[in-house]
């Protein structure tokens, strides 16, 4: 068949980590923990199974969950979402972003993104007819440049798409950020999707901005997060999202087609985890923040020059003192000679992306960082 996305092949996050199994490399590519998640919440899930929680859960999520989600963005962002109209839970994050992007873009309508951009965004404008219109941070601080965004709008602008803390580039956005994109759209009807899953993964002093504590921002917006990445459950597939009530009925129109119901134990199990053990969330900066130190403290003696990470669990490393590879067979290479396998920057990038930058997670076992840390030390 004719194809409708013509250009895409499989996602890189596939391909590295499918390069590295065939190598036996490190895996630091693709972003999931190498250690396993809270017992409580899996003492949790068993549970709710044995109960017989096991049939198709409401489809705009269990009211145990939405509930526990408004309470904690309302402790955390001032803003108490309705439980009923604004939460709806979904397949990841990946679904709510998808759900969003369908509801919102009509043929011909355009998207703004930043680029280097998590991937899964523009499928899904393409497949609703949307256009991509990207803007390119430069590293290393991979800031908005506000005046080249002005440049972008236009009357066709329906939606911008956001991520912080960002994958990959490990930069948050501050209250300023914010500010000056309520300044951009404020007298135009441009909704904004802010992708937010890494909102517990922040090191910096003022920790994370939500677009929903921004009181006129997110009567506009979407905030997008995901179970996966608080628990490091990555396999759960679990997410949700906070829109207005408006917002919301139609992305639940789309949810309701995609998936209808997300799994019920899982959401029974989390409502749980989210009630019981506030903490987690609260000690997860300073447990990756560790993480995050002592493999840049193991990576201190290695000729790869590595950029400051201010969230998420992905480290930037720029090898120009390496190699003069492109990134992609930079990539390779290391998977296959040197056995760790990382991500290349510029498959987050529809233009040009000249630079020598990797992405190696973070959000491993101390001894898998030594180890990888004592491979990249040696080249
Ligand atoms: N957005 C970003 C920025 C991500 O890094 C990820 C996952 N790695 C997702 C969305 C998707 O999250 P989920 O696995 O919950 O679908
Ligand atoms: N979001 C994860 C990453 O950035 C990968 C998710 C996936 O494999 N689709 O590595």
């Amino acid at each position: 068949p004719e194809s409708k996305l013509p250009s895409l092949g499989t996602t890189i996050f596939t391909q590295m980590s499918a390069l590295a199994q065939q190598h036996n490399a490190i895996n630091l590519s693709q972003g999931f923990p190498d250690f396993d998640g809270p017992r409580y919440l899996q003492q949790r899930l068993a549970h709710h199974v044995s109960q017989g929680a096991n049939q198709y859960a409401p489809m705009t999520g269990v009211a145990a969950l939405r509930e526990a989600i408004a309470d904690k963005t309302a402790a955390l962002y001032g803003h108490y979402p309705d439980a009923n109209d604004e939460i709806t839970v979904t397949a990841g994050a990946t679904e709510a972003l998808y759900a969003a992007i369908t509801a919102l873009v009509r043929p011909g309508d355009e998207v703004i993104c930043f680029d280097p951009s998590y991937d899964s965004y523009a499928p899904a404008v393409t497949l609703s007819g949307g256009i991509m219109k990207r803007l390119t941070l430069q590293p290393p601080a991979f800031r908005v440049d506000w005046p080249a965004f002005r440049q972008l709008l236009s009357p066709r602008t329906r939606l911008v798409i956001l991520n912080t803390p960002h994958n990959p580039s490990a930069t948050v956005w501050q209250q300023s950020d914010f500010d000056a994109l309520w300044q951009e759209i404020a007298d135009e009807e441009i909704y904004v999707l802010s992708d937010e899953v890494y909102e517990h993964i922040c090191f910096t002093a003022e920790g994370h901005h939500s677009v929903l504590a921004h009181p006129q921002l997110r009567e506009r917006a979407i905030a997008v997060s995901s179970f996966g990445k608080t628990y490091h459950m990555t396999g759960w597939k679990v997410g949700y999202c906070v829109a207005p009530a408006p917002l919301s009925a139609e992305i639940r129109k789309v949810h309701q087609y995609l998936t209808f119901a997300v799994n019920t134990p899982a959401q029974l199990a989390l409502a749980d985890m989210l009630r019981a053990e506030p903490e987690h969330y609260r000690d997860l900066p300073a447990f990756y923040q560790a993480r995050r130190d002592s493999f840049v403290q193991a990576l201190s003696g290695s000729r790869f020059h590595i950029l400051p990470c201010e969230g998420t669990y992905f480290l930037l490393a720029d090898y120009s003192a390496i190699s003069d590879l492109d990134d992609v067979s930079f990539c390779r290479w290391l998977t296959e000679e040197v056995g760790v396998a990382a991500i290349p920057l510029s498959v987050f990038c529809a233009g040009a992306f000249p630079h020598r930058l990797i992405r190696l997670c973070f959000a491993k076992q101390e001894s898998t960082l030594i180890a990888a840390a004592e491979r990249l030390c040696q080249i």
